[in-house]
């Protein structure tokens, strides 16, 4: 098994106490190296300037590659362009581009009357600018809102065409999942790097809760190890377990990469990394 290059995601703090709960994430996860650290954009836009802020100070304090969600819901094309130009004139070059939910309560996606109607126009849009490396969003179990896993992976190819460089997936629980759809990415013609998004299981009832809402499958043998680890009070060892061992069975399969959602809590990303032999760099200063 090789070590990986991993990857971090956060969402963007809404208040003082959050933002020190995510700096402590940032540093105590800055040492395992990331190949890049993305910040989230809320669901409807919500979080723009809380986003906005929270990649430029990333990037200027941090010293990591940072990479700034972007959606198109509401928000027209010149909107969303003038905040990618923003990203690129602070100096952040990465984007992960992405269609968007909408604000809880609406019905479903729809385009603003100037915007992008979907993915592929902003992707085109932003690839057109030369300026960034663009990261799209990928669904092993298929979107909600695909008709087929087939119509799902014909749509990532076309976001793919479109000039998007890598794919994140949504979070699975079983490697297998991951595999079965690398393999059917590869069959589309699908060569851009799919990066498996890996999520520890730090809340057990809300991941339930949000594995519904994403259509992601929970196997039985997950819930009845859950539920005796919840009477032992030993949750966050299983998830660092399970976690791990999904994520070893992805490297011996050729995996090189993995994208965590932290959910801005380090502890068991940081295990589970260890545990895959990512650990800090020692500085001879340090040994000396
Ligand atoms: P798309 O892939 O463009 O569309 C979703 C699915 O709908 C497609 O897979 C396709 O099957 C179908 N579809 C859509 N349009 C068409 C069409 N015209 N023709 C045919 N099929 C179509 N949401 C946020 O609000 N903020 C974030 O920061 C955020 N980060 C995310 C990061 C990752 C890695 C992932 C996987 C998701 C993230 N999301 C985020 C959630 C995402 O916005 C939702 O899943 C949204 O519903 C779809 O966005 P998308 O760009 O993946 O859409």
């Amino acid at each position: 098994m090789t070590t990986p290059q991993v990857s971090f995601e956060f969402f963007p703090p809404q208040n003082l106490e959050a933002s020190f709960r995510l700096w402590d994430t940032v540093q105590s996860l800055a040492p395992l190296n990331p190949r890049f650290v993305s910040v989230t954009y809320g669901a409807g836009g919500t979080t723009r300037d809380l986003t906005r802020e929270a990649v430029a100070t990333l990037h200027k304090s941090s010293g990591l590659n940072v990479a700034a969600h972007l959606t198109c819901v509401n928000a027209s094309k010149a909107e969303t362009l003038e905040i990618a130009e923003g990203f690129a004139a602070a100096g952040v070059s990465e984007l992960v581009a992405l269609r968007g939910d909408p604000p809880k309560g609406s019905n479903g996606f729809e385009p603003h009357p100037e915007g992008f109607a979907n993915s592929v126009e902003l992707i085109e849009a932003l690839a057109g600018t030369g300026k960034f490396t663009i990261r799209v969003g990928a669904y092993p179990e298929k979107h909600p809102e695909a008709a087929d896993m087939q119509a799902d992976v014909e749509w990532l190819k076309r976001k793919i065409d479109a000039g998007a460089n890598e794919a994140i997936t949504q979070f699975f629980f079983e490697a297998e999942t991951f595999l079965r759809f690398r393999d059917a990415c590869a069959k589309a013609g699908i060569d851009a790097p799919i990066l498996p998004g890996v999520l520890p299981i730090e809340n057990w009832k809300g991941v339930r809760k949000f594995a519904e809402r994403c259509g992601t499958s929970v196997p039985a043998w997950l819930i009845e190890a859950f539920e005796k680890a919840e009477r032992d009070n030993r949750e966050d060892l299983l998830a660092t377990a399970i976690c791990t061992e999904m994520c070893s069975e992805l490297l011996d399969e050729g995996v090189d990469s993995l994208h965590f959602y932290t959910l801005n809590r380090p502890e068991l990303t940081r295990d589970v990394c260890h545990a895959l032999g990512v650990t800090p760099a020692v500085k001879l200063e340090n040994v000396a």
